[in-house]
């Protein structure tokens, strides 16, 4: 196939604004082209990956979606880079047997009637916003073989939880080393936004006082303020946002990874990241981590937003083996796993004839 993959509008490749996403995507470039597809990305002006062809399109990034509320109208910045990376699909789509949407908003679910081409949609967080809710609803009804989620968590968020494909994720396993033996540290991974809820692992380290690493993009700065200024005392340090080669080499180390999530998390790509080095993880059992964590073997589920549960938790982790935690993500989460189901999602929307 002749893939062409559109990128989110919320920030480049690899800035890490992106979340999640940026591993989906990253992963699914390697796994199509070692399948010798051909795989054309998209993406915000200053994208870069390793081995991959992207087209980096000029314009100004779109805000969000978790920043806003539900009810806020749709927004269209000025020179949108959303609307310039779809401009330019309009022109070259003939070349391709399928379009890839990853972006969480409403212009490319609008456009996919007016397109020659199939567009695929991966939707990559749950709902968010009643106007995005209803254009792909929408869309949904009338292509219904078109909609992939990561998780059947994720897709009960929306009016049409039924049409979703659960594709789950994967990770090229090679790149993260088994630790059989941790040091007296936690770790905390993801974007820091307030939708994580990393002020709950910072006061579960306050408690317990064993160390807190914590790795990601500062995507909110008055939130990361709020949290150095409320808890000077916790034992966390802050390890900046680093590439997965070193992001693995420190979190193998740690005893468990902590995962606070205040929204229904779509996946969590960093739950499974962790389990491949062998680290357990405990997180509240709500969204996607709450589907792949296995309570008292692979980690821990906890009440949600229960601090004191955490503390419980970090209590127990001598009870997880750590092989059993490399274990599952060996038989669940390789990427060929993911690819097999992503490749015979594209395939039947590109199938699909109208
Ligand atoms: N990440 C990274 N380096 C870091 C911290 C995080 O590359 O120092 C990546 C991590 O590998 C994961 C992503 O950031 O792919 C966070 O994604 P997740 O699915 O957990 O949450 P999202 O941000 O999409 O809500």
């Amino acid at each position: 196939m002749k893939i062409l993959i559109l990128s989110t509008p919320v920030g480049a490749l690899s800035s890490g604004i992106g979340g999640g996403v940026e591993l989906t995507i990253y992963n699914l470039i390697q796994e199509m082209q070692r399948r010798n597809h051909i795989v054309k990305v998209v993406a915000p002006q200053g994208s870069s990956f390793p081995h991959a062809d992207i087209v980096e399109i000029k314009g100004n990034l779109h805000i969000p979606a978790q920043t806003q509320t539900r009810e806020i109208p749709t927004i269209m910045p000025e020179n949108s880079v959303l609307a310039n990376m779809w401009e330019y699909a309009r022109q070259v789509q003939a070349n391709y047997d399928v379009l890839v949407n990853f972006a969480f908003d409403w212009l490319p679910f609008y456009l996919t009637p007016f397109f020659d081409s199939s567009i695929a949609h991966f939707i990559s967080m749950g709902s968010l916003s009643d106007s995005l809710d209803q254009i792909m609803a929408q869309i949904a009804k009338k292509y219904p073989q078109n909609f992939a989620v990561y998780t059947k968590s994720q897709a009960q968020t929306f009016p049409f939880p039924d049409v979703c494909q659960c594709l789950g994720s994967g990770i090229d396993l090679s790149l993260y080393q088994f630790r059989e033996k941790p040091e007296k540290k936690l770790a905390w991974l993801g974007r820091i936004a307030p939708e994580k809820a990393l002020e709950d692992a910072v006061k579960a380290s306050e408690i317990t006082q064993i160390p807190l690493l914590i790795f990601g993009k500062i995507q909110d700065e008055n939130y990361w303020g709020n949290i150095l200024t409320q808890h000077p005392n916790a034992p966390i340090e802050y390890k900046g946002f680093l590439s997965t080669v070193d992001l693995q080499r420190e979190l193998g180390y740690c005893q468990a990874l902590l995962m606070t999530p205040r929204w229904i998390e779509a996946f969590g790509n960093v739950a499974i990241e962790a389990l491949a080095c062998g680290v357990p993880v405990i997180t509240y059992a709500r969204g996607g981590p709450a589907e792949i964590v296995t309570d008292g073997k692979t980690g821990f589920l906890v009440t949600p937003d229960s601090v004191e549960e955490l503390v419980n938790a970090i209590n127990r982790i001598p009870e997880i083996r750590r092989e059993d935690c490399r274990q599952i993500a060996e038989q669940e989460y390789s990427l060929t796993a993911w690819g097999d189901r992503f490749e015979a999602w594209l395939k039947s929307v590109k199938n699909v004839k109208f």
